[in-house]
Order: structure tokens, then C-alpha cells, then sequence
């Protein structure tokens, strides 16, 4: 059975101050209402280490990176290696996610790069992939993300795609207001399910946790976790107030 994830992605926001109380309020929230889902902190590199100390050994709460370098180790001025990640105790990177892809012109070959990288240090790679609003229109979607995961994930053998997490999120809803419709998103995360099925077998796709992120809030949560292929969610905006995390977090057991 696939495992409930939620994971909250930052993004460059946030003072020190403000992690501390964000991450404080988030942590006394969860410890409230442990449930068997499991939370990832996606938080920037600079503030790591404040909020492994804050979620210290709650139950199910673990922090995440947003971003690593594809190469080892080297001359490559400003970057961080899975390596160093691995050293301060980040299990949970994201790969791919659709900002570094159009601002930092990340190719669906780089981020395989990425995730080998990832998987050689033992850790998990959470690989976004989503059609861009054009893509969506004029019913190209099923072609495009089945490219990007054709590219970036389908030479990975069995043992380590089964340390992947898959978010499904549609450009064009990322940070926007407009999700799609319940069916449309139970409709790609059940074409990816059977996407690695066909390639990997039947326990790995079901065991393989497929998140949807794109605008989910504390009130649209609930109808988005309750579809069948959907395992949770990845939540950037609304990850950024205790109050709406926590009113999502609550919706996914
Ligand atoms: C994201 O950046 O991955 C994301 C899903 O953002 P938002 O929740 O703000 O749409």
C-alpha cells in the first residue's frame, strides 16, 4: 500500500524568525493529532538545521531539501551535493519541480542525473512532473508527463524507483488559484500508476506514493485526498501558514 505523504515546499520564503514560529506551530499541531501520514519539511538549505532541532524526534516529521546538485562532488560554485544533504540528516529532496525546470532550465536528463545522485546516498527523491497550461489545452497532457517520466525516471531499476515519490503537479496550477477538476487529477494520477505498472509490476506501482500539488488548500484537501490514486500532497503557498498546513494535514490520514 502506498504510503500518505505530505510535503511542504517553502520555496525561497521565510526569515529566521519566522521558520522558528512556523515550524514550532506546525510541530505542536501535529504532535496533537499524530497520524500515520507522513510530513516532510521542505524548507531552504540555511535553515536545515533549525528545523531538524524543532521537529527533533516527532513522530512521523522529517525535513526536506527543495533542490541538489547532479554531480558528485566539485568545482560548481554555490551548489550543495546530495552528499552534504546526506551529512545533516535530509532524507527528501525535491527533483524537478516545474520553477527549476523553467527558471534554471533543468532538462528532464539533468534531474535523471539528479535523482541517481540521490539514490547512490540512500535518499529519496520526490520527482515533480506536470503538463504546462498550453500542453492542457490542446490535450497533449498524457504525452507530456509520460515523457518526463519516460526520461527521468524509467532507467532506474526496480529497488530504487521504489524510493521515489511521484508528484503529479499541473503547471498551471501551481500557485494560481485554479485546480482541476477532482476527475482530471484521478485521471493522470491513475495513468501514472499503470505507467509503472506496466514497466516495474503490480506491487511497486501500488506502493509507489503519487502526491498531487497545484493550489491545494485546507478546503479543497479533503475531495483531493480522498481519490483513489491520489497519496497526498505537495503544498507550497499554503505550507507557509501553520493554520491552512495544519487544516490540510488533518485531511490526509
Ligand atoms: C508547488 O510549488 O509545488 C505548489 C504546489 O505550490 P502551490 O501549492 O502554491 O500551488
Amino acid at each position: 500500500m502506498s504510503k500518505n505523504i505530505i510535503i511542504a515546499n517553502w520555496k525561497m520564503n521565510l526569515q529566521p524568525e519566522e521558520v522558528k514560529k512556523l515550524t514550532s506551530n506546525i510541530i505542536k499541531g501535529i504532535a496533537n493529532n499524530i497520524n500515520e501520514s507522513k510530513k516532510i519539511l521542505c524548507v531552504p538549505f540555511l535553515y536545515i538545521e533549525t528545523a531538524k532541532k524543532l521537529i527533533n524526534e516527532t513522530k512521523n516529521v522529517f525535513v526536506g531539501a527543495q533542490n541538489c546538485n547532479e554531480n558528485k562532488k566539485g568545482a560548481f560554485t554555490g551548489e550543495i551535493s546530495c552528499e552534504m544533504l546526506n551529512s545533516m540528516g535530509v532524507k527528501y529532496v525535491i527533483i524537478g519541480h516545474s520553477e527549476r525546470r523553467e527558471y534554471y532550465y533543468e532538462t528532464d536528463e539533468i534531474i535523471e542525473k539528479k535523482i541517481f545522485q540521490l539514490i547512490s546516498n540512500k535518499m529519496c527523491p520526490i520527482f515533480c512532473c506536470g503538463e504546462t497550461l498550453e500542453a492542457r489545452e490542446n490535450k497533449s497532457y498524457f504525452d507530456y508527463v509520460d515523457s518526463q517520466i519516460d526520461k527521468s525516471l524509467f532507467r532506474l531499476n526496480s529497488n530504487q524507483i521504489s524510493k521515489v515519490i511521484v508528484a503529479y503537479e499541473p503547471i498551471w496550477a501551481i500557485g494560481t488559484g485554479k485546480v482541476p477538476q477532482l476527475k482530471e487529477i484521478e485521471e493522470m494520477h491513475k495513468f501514472i500508476r499503470k505507467k509503472i505498472n506496466n514497466k516495474y509490476g503490480k506491487i511497486i506501482s501500488q506502493n509507489i506514493s503519487i502526491l498531487y500539488g497545484g493550489s491545494v488548500n485546507a478546503s479543497n484537501a479533503k475531495d483531493i485526498f480522498n481519490l483513489p490514486n491520489v497519496n497526498g500532497g505537495l503544498i507550497g503557498g499554503a505550507s507557509l501558514n501553520s493554520n491552512e498546513f495544519l487544516g490540510i494535514v488533518k485531511e490526509l490520514k
